[in-house]
């Protein structure tokens, strides 16, 4: 059975020398890996590790460290097919998901390598002096992670952290960390010095706590809960460390009278189920014009119903298992909270059925109609494979309904008329807005929420500034 190792100071360590877990598929129950599980005293190895590589590799050149960045990814997609194996047998996702997760993991390394050589600086000439302002590594950073995007979400994190010349411990999730380790031991199979870079296996209360409250992480790098984001908020507060959390979502998509609407049913269904809607972007609330809601309705459900779902593995299936059985009844919990409460179920709702979903995590991609806000699913993060559907009878009433969350990560709205989109997208209280578009994840912009989806930017230069310093330099000529 494949073994993941913890890599520590350039050495992975054996399996045997730790408490062993097994990763399971969650499509049947198979197991997949063993993983070592760490210890507090293994994160603080790691940060020891990190702080010691910290000085050689922030005075690297940008241009080594870009050199070794596209060996990386080379390394990567060399690897792209069994580490997209692992992550589908790991995560549950369909294998052509997980390949392209790795294959844009390694983009962004190849798009940092490049990004890393603009870190370039100002000067300015006054009468009293020059000042000269340097953009400079923040120090070691964590890196922790979740399980829906194991590799993506990690490489989005390590391409800026190393192309700015910081040196990091990753930890990525306890229940997927498989196809994770295996990105970053490429990363360090590609030649970067000993210690650079880390990653420690364990509980989020253990071994993630040790990493963002030791004082030798500079800089905490978040993907996961609202709730999670909160509390590690509140320990980098107590040595002001940077932190960037880019937490949960509830993402609106509105559809106008004048859009077109088998587009928009295909790019709904689509953003709300794919990796089985366990995605932070996923469509969470469909607001439907009235005029256009049987329409869509009916086309949003017939899209539903041609998805193929079954064990990832498995040639032309689009929807995988969910993760977790416990994903699996926070789903159907809110489902039967919107049903008791006057929602109608238009598909889905159960497991398939069949000997071939018996023991994986499955569940039907699941439409309903008649939603309101008092409903869990209209107002709670579901992260599962439900579109509710709410009608409108005005653009400003459906802006004020999206915008009635605590959430602000993204949203999406399908019209005809541009200005129609524009000024919605204006009017949006969300971190990427996507007019006729259903993802607003691009490599060379921002991604990133408001309110309590998230504070900080990752990818595109912000993602780079999230790990550099400002020092201003004064000159007395
Ligand atoms: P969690 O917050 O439970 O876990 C995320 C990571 O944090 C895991 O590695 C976890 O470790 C670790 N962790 C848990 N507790 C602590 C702690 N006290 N200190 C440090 N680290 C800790 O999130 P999930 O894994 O359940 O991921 C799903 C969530 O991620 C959803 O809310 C989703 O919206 C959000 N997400 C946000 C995205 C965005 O870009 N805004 C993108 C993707 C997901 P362990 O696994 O051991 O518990």
């Amino acid at each position: 059975m494949h073994q993941t190792h913890m890599i520590i100071d350039g050495e992975q360590l054996p399996i045997s020398s730790h408490k062993v877990e097994t990763i399971c598929n969650p499509a049947n129950q198979e197991p997949v890996a063993l993983v070592s599980v760490g210890t507090r005293q293994d994160a603080r190895m790691a940060l020891e590790a990190a702080k010691k590589a910290f000085p050689l590799w922030s005075e690297t050149a940008c241009e080594k460290r870009a050199e070794l960045l596209h060996s990386a990814a080379d390394l990567v997609r060399e690897r792209a097919k069994s580490i997209a194996r692992l992550l589908t047998q790991e995560q549950g996702k369909p294998l052509k998901n997980a390949r392209a997760e790795i294959l844009s993991s390694a983009g962004i390394l190849d798009y940092y390598a490049e990004e890393g050589r603009r870190n370039v600086g100002e000067w300015l000439a006054t009468s009293r002096g020059r000042s000269v302002v340097l953009r400079q590594p923040v120090g070691v950073a964590a890196l922790i992670t979740p399980w829906n995007y194991p590799v993506d979400l990690l490489s989005w994190k390590v391409g800026p952290c190393l192309a700015a010349g910081c040196t990091f411990v990753a930890k990525p999730p306890s229940r997927a960390p498989v196809a994770a380790t295996e990105f970053v031991r490429a990363i360090y199979d590609a030649g970067l010095p000993a210690g650079v870079v880390n990653v420690v296996h364990g509980p989020g209360s253990e071994v993630g706590a040790e990493l963002v409250e030791n004082p030798i992480s500079r800089k905490i790098a978040f993907t996961g809960e609202t709730e999670t984001g909160r509390w590690i908020m509140a320990q980098a507060a107590l040595h002001i460390k940077r932190v960037s959390l880019e937490l949960g979502g509830q993402s609106p998509f509105i559809v106008c009278g004048d859009a077109d609407i088998e587009k928009a049913a295909a790019a709904c269904a689509q953003r709300a189920f794919s990796n089985m809607g366990q995605i932070c972007i996923s469509v969470n609330r469909v607001y439907v014009a009235d005029e256009v809601a049987e329409e869509f309705t009916d086309r949003l459900v017939h899209q539903t119903e041609r998805l193929r779902i079954g064990n990832g593995l498995k040639e032309n299936v689009d929807l995988g298992p969910m993760f977790s059985n416990e994903q699996r009844e926070k789903t159907k919990e809110h489902m039967k909270d919107a049903l008791d409460r006057g929602a109608e179920l238009l598909c889905g709702g159960r497991e398939p059925e069949g000997e071939a979903f018996e023991k994986g995590y499955f569940f039907l991609p699941t439409v309903l109609d008649r939603a309101d806000h008092k409903m869990k699913i209209m107002r709670e993060e579901t992260f599962g494979p439900v579109a509710p559907i709410m009608r409108f009878e005005t653009v400003d009433e459906a802006i004020k309904l999206a915008n009635d969350s605590n959430y602000g990560l993204a949203a999406y709205i399908y019209t005809s008329d541009i200005a129609t989109g524009i000024q919605a997208a204006e009017r949006l209280e969300a971190g990427g807005v996507g007019v006729n578009i259903n993802n607003v994840m691009d490599y060379q912009m921002p991604f990133g929420g408001w309110k309590e989806s998230g504070i900080g930017r990752e990818l595109g230069h912000y993602g780079l500034e999230s790990f550099l310093e400002i020092k201003h330099i004064r000159l007395g000529i």
